[in-house]
């Protein structure tokens, strides 16, 4: 009723919503975030929560339909070791400069904003790769809208393609080829094109949907046409956030400057930051004393989509820590004191993640209809039919998704996805290897090892059915 209220909708029909989404609720249930966030889109509002769920009491702004304005996009730049994915970000850094700048941007401060000749803008995070990406993730933080993958001509798609490929589509979040070192004499861009086609990842030139261009990172080859796909693939996100209220976004990287104090860079995705305003990111807040873009640049606003470094908190707050802006210094002191303090409370974090034990009783409850399943083998037989295996155990309540598979080690890379994504881990005839059955148990992540096909395929099936044997 609350949110009928809100949106200036009756009860009823927010209600009918539901069940059309599959849930019978009465007016004064409350319902969760991510049917909130459904439910919301239905009516064309978009949901801002602007407390974390540290808090008891969650404070819901909706946004009108007319007051979200058009906003650049956030793009992540992915790929496999050496494949040019710092190369193409510092390329992309000292040649985009906006019309009328002089000079490229030399700082680093974690995310930079580009504008295109044709007035375009969009917002680098500067920190490559999907373990960046994925342990925002892991701390509820979204603020990629499109990846762009990088894939060296004159080598092929690799098993941190594979995995920046997984990242993404776990998300959700769109992805863009850029075929790189195309100036080199042995690239072979067809070649790498084939591969993602043999992954079912048909690129354009293939007859496909997914978005590719050749590119040098090294002498900037493409790299426009690149950033134009970028702009088009934004295009069909009608990506959108309302400027005129307080801002809320996520922190991207922090340090303590020896003569500045703490210096966060943040990325406001929605409302305006000023200078001024009082901040709480995470565990910290304090006011912002003063802005700076990414060409060092003192600024007094900062809207949505773009990134600034403040300084003025009162501690280092960690990358993908959200922040809200506060009418009241008051209430966010007292958040962040009580966040420090839940902190010191918990030495271990209590977020549970599904576990293989637990699955039965969260189908039986009818508040579970995905199952998703890393996995990782030895060999590439064992992979594929334990895949074919497992996908065929979906029934009508519960899909089984293998949102990544691979040969080789558990990796922490493993790990994060499944946390990000609720996933468990299953390994067959491989183990977790360095500190990732470590990271596996701080997260609580259930990670199992098999080494007879048949057992693997049986412990998944008993456990859908909430027959397993608890393991001992
Ligand atoms: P990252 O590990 O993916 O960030 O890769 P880097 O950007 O560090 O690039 C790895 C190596 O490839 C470096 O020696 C780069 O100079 C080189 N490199 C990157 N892009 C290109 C390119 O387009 N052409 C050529 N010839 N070399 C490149």
């Amino acid at each position: 009723s609350e949110v009928a209220t809100m949106m200036d909708v009756s009860v009823t029909e927010i209600i009918s919503a539901c069940m059309s989404l599959g849930m019978m609720v009465t007016m004064n249930q409350r319902l969760d975030a991510e049917t909130l966030s459904v439910v919301a889109d239905e009516f064309g509002y978009e949901v801002d929560f602007v407390t974390s769920d540290l808090e008891d009491s969650v404070k819901v702004i909706l946004d009108n339909p007319e007051d979200l304005k058009p906003r650049a996009p956030i793009v992540t730049v992915m790929g496999h070791v050496d494949h040019g994915k710092t190369s193409l970000l510092d390329y992309i850094r000292k040649e985009n400069v906006i019309a009328g700048e002089s000079g490229g941007i030399t700082q680093h401060i974690g995310a930079y904003g580009v504008t295109l000749d044709n007035g375009q803008k969009m917002a680098f995070l500067d920190t490559p790769g999907h373990e960046a990406f994925t342990a925002m993730r892991a701390r509820g933080a979204q603020v990629t809208d499109l990846a762009i993958i990088v894939i060296a001509a004159d080598d092929s798609i690799m098993p941190q393609t594979k995995e920046a490929i997984a990242h993404a589509q776990a998300a959700s979040v769109p992805i863009i080829f850029a075929i790189n070192k195309i100036d080199k004499p042995g690239a072979n861009p067809e070649k790498v094109k084939e591969g993602l086609a043999q992954m079912n990842l048909l690129v354009e030139d293939w007859g496909g949907k997914i978005q590719s261009h050749d590119i040098s990172a090294k002498n900037g080859t493409g790299i426009k046409e690149l950033l134009e796909k970028v702009v088009l693939e934004a295009e069909i996100l009608e990506l959108k956030a309302n400027p005129d209220k307080m801002a809320s976004g996520t922190v991207v990287e922090a340090y303590l400057d020896k003569g500045r104090g703490y210096v966060s860079t943040i990325l406001v995705q929605a409302g305006t930051l000023k200078v001024g305003d009082y901040v709480l990111a995470g565990k910290n807040s304090g006011k912002v004393r003063a802005m700076q873009d990414e060409r060092g640049k003192e600024v007094k606003t900062a809207g949505p989509s773009t990134p600034v470094s403040i300084l003025g908190l009162d501690g280092a707050p960690q990358a993908g820590d959200k922040f809200n802006v506060f009418a009241d210094e008051r209430e966010a002191k007292q958040i962040a004191a009580k966040r420090m303090q839940l902190q010191r409370e918990q030495t271990v974090r209590t977020q549970r993640h599904i576990t293989l034990d637990e699955i039965g009783r969260r189908i039986a409850l009818g508040d579970f209809q995905e199952l998703n399943i890393i996995l990782k083998g030895d060999v590439d037989g064992s992979v594929e039919a334990l895949t074919d295996s497992f996908q065929k155990l979906s029934t009508e309540e519960i899909q089984v998704n293998i949102i990544h598979k691979g040969v080789g080690a558990i990796t922490e890379s493993d790990v994060l996805l499944a946390t990000a994504s609720d996933a468990i881990i299953i390994g067959f005839n491989v183990r977790p290897m360095g500190n990732a059955r470590q990271i596996a148990d701080k997260e609580a992540i259930d990670i199992r090892m098999y080494s007879i096909i048949y057992d693997a395929i049986n412990d998944l099936k008993d456990a859908m059915e909430g027959m397993l044997s608890p393991e001992v």
